[in-house]
């Protein structure tokens, strides 16, 4: 039988020999493959553009693995994976909950596992990935030997491939209740239906890092189950967190007392609205944090998702006591560091005080991001003081 294959254009191979690891419809010629089966891509002159794995149904046709002549087997995955493992090895610390593979960013598109502990999470995106989750579940014992191993199948992205959402346990055992251990702070994890697949991971540093500056007293908004919250306790005076969610608020409860805080309280509202009052009424506070949900979930949301975050901005910083500290989120990827800046920087113009950056951040180092797939830098986080009388 000859190798699944692909022809594309110019531009397609343009783009892969720029960099990025994506090739769209638009740019195939032609193909002979199934669904998620491994293609030798050429060019139109018959050149070798690399091996991808192929999906009929999504934008995204071809997803490259190698730019060269190699086999891409269970060995080639197998290594892939030791390799994002000793990279991990370097750069997480203080927690037992990390990401251990994140897709492209580790040359392993449309693949993300997550590690809590003993157990792995595993995610399959694309028709590629999907057609080898029995070989990498295998890999994974292997070289982890977890106590189990979840498919988090459910986000929408498996639509477009044409694909089922579906969660279930693919190795030993998982149980309803996990822990996962962050910068020394204990959160309880759904991992069959938390966010993303489980808690933000990629929040992690950011919560150590914004801890630093947070005192006195601390507006946590859009909390969740009170990542930053936690974080902030134990050196603030109080912590008010908010949430719109009564369920995010129950699991953000039950990490309180499973850390014997007791200087937060909790409030079920919208954001906009608290903030808003708390504006008017002339509340006050040392610090605020915003870790909003994306709100440009496209490119054709961007206006009003930049609206949305400079009015709740706006707001934190006329929320600040001089010299307090505004925390400031975006996982938007449409939304630039740029755009980010830009607004932030409108913000602090219209409320009239001088900003001081302390730093400009972005997701924790075991969340990567490849220089030339763009698409993997999605999360800023900025802290600031706010300056002047
Ligand atoms: N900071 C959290 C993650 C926030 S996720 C952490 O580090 O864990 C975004 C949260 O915003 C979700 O819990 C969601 O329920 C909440 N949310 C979304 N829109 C909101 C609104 N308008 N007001 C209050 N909360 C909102």
């Amino acid at each position: 039988m000859s190798e699944p294959s692909a022809v594309v254009t110019t531009r397609g191979a343009e783009r892969i020999s720029g960099g990025h690891l994506w090739i769209y419809r638009s740019d195939v010629r032609s193909f002979q493959a199934e669904p998620g089966d491994l293609v030798r891509v050429s060019d139109e002159r018959g050149r070798l553009v690399g091996r991808a794995f192929w999906s009929d149904r999504s934008q995204i046709a071809l997803r490259f693995l190698t730019r060269r002549d190699e086999a891409v087997d269970r060995e080639f995955f197998a290594q892939r994976i030791r390799a994002a493992a000793a990279f991990r090895q370097r750069v997480v610390e203080d927690t037992d909950s990390y990401r251990l593979v994140y897709g492209e960013a580790d040359l392993l598109p449309s693949l993300i596992v997550d590690r809590y502990g003993d157990l792995l999470v595993i995610q399959t995106l694309s028709q590629g990935t999907e057609k080898r989750k029995g070989e990498i579940v295998e890999i994974l014992k292997e070289q982890f030997s977890p106590r189990g191993i979840l498919e988090r199948n459910d986000p929408k992205a498996r639509l477009l491939e044409g694909m089922q959402q579906t969660v279930s346990v693919l190795h030993g055992e998982v149980p309803e209740e996990a822990f996962a251990n962050m910068n020394g702070v204990r959160f309880r994890l759904d991992l069959r239906k938390g966010q993303k697949t489980g808690v933000f991971l990629d929040q992690r540093e950011n919560y150590r890092a914004a801890a630093q500056y947070l005192r006195g007293e601390v507006l946590d908004c859009f909390s969740y189950h009170g990542g930053f919250a936690l974080h902030a306790a134990r050196q603030a005076q109080s912590v008010e967190a908010v949430d719109s969610s009564g369920e995010a608020l129950a699991l953000a409860r039950a990490n309180v007392d499973l850390n014997g805080t007791t200087n937060i309280t909790f409030r079920e509202a919208n954001v906009f609205d608290v903030l808003k009052e708390y504006d008017q009424g002339g509340r006050r506070f040392d610090a605020v944090i915003l870790d909003p949900p994306a709100f440009a979930k496209s490119r054709t949301a961007l206006d009003a998702a930049l609206r949305g975050y400079k009015e709740i901005n706006l707001r934190a910083l006329r929320l600040l006591r001089p010299g307090g500290v505004l925390v400031t989120c975006s996982c938007s990827y449409h939304v630039s560091e740029a755009l980010f800046g830009e607004m932030l920087w409108e913000a602090s113009v219209d409320v009239g005080q001088p900003l001081r950056v302390l730093e400009r951040r972005g997701a924790s180092r075991d969340h990567p991001m490849l220089l030339t797939v763009p698409e993997t830098l999605y999360l800023k986080c900025m802290i600031m003081m706010r300056m002047g009388a």
